[in-house]
């Protein structure tokens, strides 16, 4: 490799306490191939850490130079080292909480879906909630939505109430539905749906705006619970690589969670974290912006809904869905109406928090688009870094505006690989053909930020490198790529996951590229994903995970 110049750091020498000495690195990894994911400097063999942050990157012999009597030396022997991946969309607690959950996403048929309800409700103590589970009925044949009929008869004293893989819908058990009221006579809420059978009486599944009726009855989930589940999460993020995650409609018992353990110096992972919109006079009112926090917690930002989903049929387009003439979706309670929702993001935006929006139907994206350029008209222009979250399916008409405005997509390329398998028949092709379109994105100069929704979809970076890279559904339908048209490269992914993903929360100069000076997170692969078969790319691990320089995964 060709010998480059080394950047130093020299930040230090502010403090004067090593009077023109320079100091030893207390870590070196070298030997490696680094793929920095910084233009200025692509590629390199070693680097240097000092404290929490990257000192030099360059060639092995320039990086030697750092070398003490006490530095740790990591040969990585030619393995492949990035940055560590940010994953810009996660429901950090949920997902930590679901590891020790009833687990339903693979569930193959309602008798198996009930067997490992039943099976569960015989361990839980009595009174506990059974919740979580991710069901998806998309695996079944024919896929007809789970009733409380599968799972009443294993369950009459325990309370169940378990999600669809999307948070969209949910299915209470009679248990659930007499602690919450819900009867035949219920009404539909505004933004949600009580499913019914050809008699009118509700069937469990609650779709949408109607899961507030249980919500409102559920208990809180106890402090220790909580905590159990960051540790949880943290120890799952770290042995996927996952050093930053942005944690989307926070519980402000979350947050408390997390003070907790950055007070004991026990986060492994940097959160960015989003409470929802409808509170945002909570974080205006002490005066929180983007630039608050230390490096492992940060607020400043609020999470909004615009719409559902495309699974449950909720996303909100313009045309009728396909398979479903007389239903365009439904937007979300917070739009209900529109304005009372863009007053409220007007409000935060003047108080200076960052708008992460929810949008995944054409028509939601275009609502919240509208609502983006008035508020810019009215606040004035300035670097806000609007987001909006999942932006699946977008009108012709929007890249461009999402270019103009500034607007990132934050996107979870998993989610197309998944929907890829159904999403034809749903919306057409028409449709399809802008779908989880990161290559128009990307064409357009629209920043990408990449995450997985985790606990919707596997928090492992590598299966959404894949699947942003092949677009190969998960049912091998399509091996050359659905819609491949829309494929990035592994460095456009790669960026995307980790500098892209920075930027969206505000931090691209501090950590996101393996750049002297930044912060000190990476991860070691045993494969060197840049040289294998796009296929295998998915199959490569992580070995090795330094957070802010120090070893919070694996053994070098
Ligand atoms: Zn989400």
């Amino acid at each position: 490799m060709r010998r480059r110049r080394i950047a130093f750091f020299f930040a230090w020498t502010a403090a004067g306490a090593w009077a023109g000495e320079r100091p030893a690195a207390d870590l070196i990894v070298t030997h490696a191939r680094i793929w920095t994911v910084d233009r200025a400097q692509p590629q390199a063999q070693a680097l240097a850490v000092l404290g929490e942050r990257i000192v030099a990157v360059g060639s092995s012999a320039d990086v030697d130079a750092w070398r003490g009597p006490h530095t740790r030396v990591v040969d990585a022997r030619g393995r492949r080292v990035l940055p560590g991946f940010n994953d810009a969309h996660v429901h950090f607690i949920d997902g930590g909480d679901q590891l020790t959950r009833v687990q339903l996403t693979d569930a193959a048929t309602p008798a198996e879906f009930a067997r490992r309800i039943g099976e569960r409700a015989r361990k839980t103590p009595k009174g506990e909630w059974i919740t979580g589970g991710d069901w998806d009925e998309q695996h079944w044949t024919p896929a007809a939505l789970p009733t409380k009929d599968l799972v009443d008869p294993l369950t009459p004293d325990t309370p169940v109430w378990v999600s669809r893989h999307d948070g969209h819908e949910g299915l209470a058990n009679s248990v659930v539905l007499k602690l919450a009221g819900i009867t035949a006579a219920t009404k539909d809420p505004p933004g949600g749906a009580i499913v019914r059978d050809a008699a009118g009486n509700p069937t469990g599944v609650l779709r949408d705006a109607a899961q507030s009726l249980v919500e409102a009855v559920e208990p809180a989930m106890p402090h220790e619970q909580r905590l159990r589940a960051a540790r949880d999460a943290l120890a799952h993020a770290a042995s996927l690589g996952v050093t930053s995650v942005q944690d989307m409609a926070v519980d402000y018992a979350d947050v408390a969670v997390y003070s907790e353990l950055a007070e004991q110096h026990a986060l492994t992972t940097r959160i960015y974290a989003a409470p929802l919109e409808t509170h945002w006079e909570d974080q205006a009112k002490i005066g929180l912006r983007h630039g608050f926090g230390s490096s492992f917690l940060r607020l400043g930002a609020v999470k909004g809904f615009a719409d559902g989903s495309l699974g449950s049929e909720t996303a909100y387009f313009f045309e009728p869905y396909t398979d479903d003439p007389g239903s365009r979706g439904l937007l979300s309670s917070e739009m209900q109406p529109p304005e009372a929702m863009r007053q409220r993001l007007q409000s935060a935006d003047a108080a200076g928090l960052q708008l992460c929006i929810h949008a995944i139907g054409d028509a939601a994206i275009s609502m919240t688009l509208d609502s983006f350029e008035q508020i810019e008209r009215t606040n004035g222009k300035r670097d806000r870094r609007w987001r909006i979250e999942h932006s699946q399916h977008l009108a012709a008409k929007d890249f461009e505006r999402y270019a103009r405005l500034g607007v990132i997509a934050s996107m979870q390329p998993y989610h197309a690989i998944d929907d890829g398998q159904w999403a034809e028949k749903r919306i057409g092709a028409d449709r399809v053909s802008r779908t989880y379109a990161f290559r128009t994105l990307l064409d357009h100069g629209v920043h990408l930020a990449f995450g997985t929704d985790w606990s919707v979809a596997p928090l492992g970076p590598m299966q959404g490198l894949y699947a942003a890279v092949t677009r190969a559904t998960l049912d091998g339908r399509n091996p050359g790529g659905w819609v491949p048209a829309q494929k990035i490269t592994l460095a456009e992914a790669v960026e995307a996951y980790t500098l892209g993903s920075a930027y969206a929360e505000f931090q691209e100069r501090e950590k996101g590229s393996l750049t002297a000076g930044k912060l000190a997170d990476f991860v070691v692969l045993d494969t060197d994903i840049f040289a294998v078969a796009p296929e295998r790319i998915r199959d490569a691990k992580v070995v090795v995970t330094v957070v802010g320089g120090k070893i919070v995964y694996g053994k070098p």
